[in-house]
């Protein structure tokens, strides 16, 4: 699972705080060091392990012994409150329109799990809200991406519009949105087209589909695996598209966990969920405190 080697790291830092009966200013700053040294080699973004460790240590120095806590318990409590800030504070619902369909749109690179996040929340959809989830194939350019999205459409007994690879994506979700209004959907996904990297004519694409379909939720799936590029490309997305939210896949692989730790913090857009393996089912609700809690074991 993602983050093993930081809550390693974190956890020998606090081991020699153990015992101590007064934390001094010198230990302050002994501690945010190799802190600082663990974030980084866990692939968080410099400027915010910058701020992370300012903050700690403006809390942490001349911190009263209290008398429930020890000292080394308070420093923990103070990673622990300015880790779930970073991470967003408190949990991000996901947002529905006051009027049918709610339209959420998934955007991001290709391979970073899009397709398999629109099979994801639509079950989540259909199983607690009996939703009626219509989701449309957006990605012409990769044949695999539409039969994929069938294919968990069957799966899911979820309809799925698509028009095959020949026509402008623009045109497809203006025609799956009249097919999701006649059939009263109340909720459609749209699957969108991913490249390798960020370009121009990718971006112009999200954008016109933004303008047509004027979503509830634009949704950034990032592959946590990526390290600091997802957290580069959640700033270049936002930038362009103002996305409301961010979505981390592959939690569960070997991954450092640093885009997970950063991107809160770069575009300000919460996460608010996360996947956590291949199946359907391995989608989980991002909850700042629990995965703070999770990072310092
Ligand atoms: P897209 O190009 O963004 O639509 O990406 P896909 O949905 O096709 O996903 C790319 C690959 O990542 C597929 O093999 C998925 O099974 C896999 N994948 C997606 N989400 C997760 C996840 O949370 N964990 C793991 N381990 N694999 C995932």
């Amino acid at each position: 699972m993602a983050f093993e080697n930081l809550t390693e790291r974190l956890q020998g830092v606090f081991k020699n705080l153990r015992g101590k009966r007064k934390i001094t200013e010198n230990d302050v700053l002994e501690i945010t060091k190799e802190i600082r040294v663990a974030l980084l080699e866990a692939d968080v973004a410099l400027p915010v392990v910058k701020k992370f460790i300012r903050n700690i240590r403006e809390r942490a120095i001349g911190v009263e012994v209290s008398e429930a806590l020890n000292p080394a318990q308070q420093i923990i409590k103070i990673v622990n409150e300015e880790l779930t800030a970073i991470l967003g504070g408190g949990e991000a619902e996901l947002l529905k329109s006051p009027h049918i369909p709610t339209i959420i749109m998934m955007v991001g690179l290709q391979g970073a799990g899009k397709t398999t996040f629109a099979g994801k929340l639509a079950k989540k959809l259909k199983e607690e809200q009996n939703a009626r989830p219509l989701m449309i194939a957006g990605d012409v350019y990769r044949p695999a991406a539409i039969d994929q999205l069938k294919t968990l459409g069957q799966q899911l007994d979820v309809p799925v519009y698509d028009e095959g690879v020949s026509e402008n994506p623009v045109n497809i979700v203006r025609n799956g949105l009249k097919f999701a209004s006649e059939a009263h959907n109340d909720y459609v996904l749209i699957d969108t087209a991913g490249r390798l990297e960020i370009d121009d004519k990718l971006m112009n694409e999200l954008k016109e589909i933004k303008k047509l379909a004027n979503p509830t939720e634009i949704l950034l799936v990032v592959d946590a695996m990526t390290g600091q590029i997802a957290a580069q490309v959640a700033k270049t997305f936002d930038e362009i598209l103002d996305i409301s939210g961010v979505i981390i896949t592959k939690l569960d692989g070997d991954t450092r966990g640093g885009a997970a730790l950063s991107i809160r913090e770069i575009t300000g857009k919460p996460i608010k969920f996360t996947g956590t393996g291949e199946k359907l089912t391995d989608l989980e609700i991002f909850y700042p405190d629990r995965m703070s809690s999770r990072i310092l074991g």
